[in-house]
């Protein structure tokens, strides 16, 4: 596997792998790699003739200093694991390589309401901070698709709307979420649970699976309250949100609509860990 850690030499070999005619996906990741991250790595080298992956740690969507600082990296294992799963190039830049003129001036993105809702709400700045760094990696990359995990789903929606605001023709790919045996999503955040915590975090995807069993058998109220008190028993936990949304145009709902797929999607802190996941109900 190629790593750059300059974005001019990345282009430089992208360039020589366009002028032999492969087509390029890309995975952008914050490192501390697990089989969620490899899961779309896999999906993106089934549909395209290079692959390639980005670590960076970006600065500019963390709304909590302490969270920044705390966030996992495992540079040398995620080498590793990057080189067995046959990743052709990774990008790992520093961050005066993505921000020269540094993290306070950024680019506004029309993001409303994405930015200003649910994961939006509760991180402000999160999402412009998203919306600057892959907008960045974007120019530099100009990957045919793009290859984002659901279990971030507002994440994936405000990718495709910075897509759409820039012009770019990169193609969204949302692959499904891994989880660990017990139905926990994989997150690089995991790693901060206490053990009591882990085993209590299982509890997430039972509430979100009861409420896609239930589905439209309840109203949306009755399904919120009933999975949010089975999660607030737990100890150590709060539920930051848990609300539903039209899967498609992430407008919040508070009825069933006819014919259009819903998602649920949860924010449970557990200590001080804060966890997201999602299903979607057809
Ligand atoms: P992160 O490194 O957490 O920024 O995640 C990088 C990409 O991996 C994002 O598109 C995430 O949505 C995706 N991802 C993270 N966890 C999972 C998972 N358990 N299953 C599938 N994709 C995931």
């Amino acid at each position: 596997m190629y790593i750059f850690r300059k974005a001019r030499q990345l282009q430089n070999w992208l360039h020589q792998q366009r002028q032999r005619g492969k087509t390029l996906g890309f995975v952008p990741t914050m490192g501390a790699l697990h089989p969620g991250h490899i899961s779309l790595i896999r999906r993106c080298q089934q549909e395209n003739d290079c692959c390639c992956c980005s670590i960076f740690v970006n600065p500019t969507q963390f709304n909590d200093a302490a969270d920044l600082h705390a966030y996992p990296r495992t540079p040398e294992r995620d080498v590793e694991l990057l080189t067995s799963a046959a990743c052709d190039v990774l990008f790992w830049p520093e961050v005066e390589e993505m921000y020269p003129e540094g993290t306070t001036h950024l680019t506004s993105f029309d993001l409303a309401p994405l930015d200003t809702m649910l994961e939006g709400l509760s991180r402000p700045g999160h999402f412009q901070g998203v919306a600057n760094v892959v907008d960045r990696l974007l120019r530099i990359i100009e990957p045919e698709r793009i290859y984002l995990g659901q279990k971030d789903y507002q994440q994936v929606k405000v990718i495709e709307r910075l897509i759409a605001l820039q012009n770019y023709t990169t193609q969204v790919v949302m692959c499904a979420t891994v989880r660990e045996a017990d139905g926990l999503a994989y997150s690089s955040r995991n790693v901060r649970l206490s053990p009591e915590q882990r085993v209590h975090a299982a509890e997430i995807w039972i509430a979100l699976q009861q409420v896609s069993r239930e589905g439209r058998s309840k109203s949306m109220a009755d399904l919120q309250r009933q999975a949010i008190h089975r999660l607030q028993g737990l100890p150590e936990t709060r539920v930051d949100y848990l609300a539903f949304c039209d899967a498609e145009t992430f407008a919040p709902l508070q009825q069933w609509p006819e014919d259009r797929p819903v998602v649920c999607v949860v924010a449970v802190w557990m200590g001080g860990v804060r966890l997201l996941d999602n299903v979607v109900i057809s």
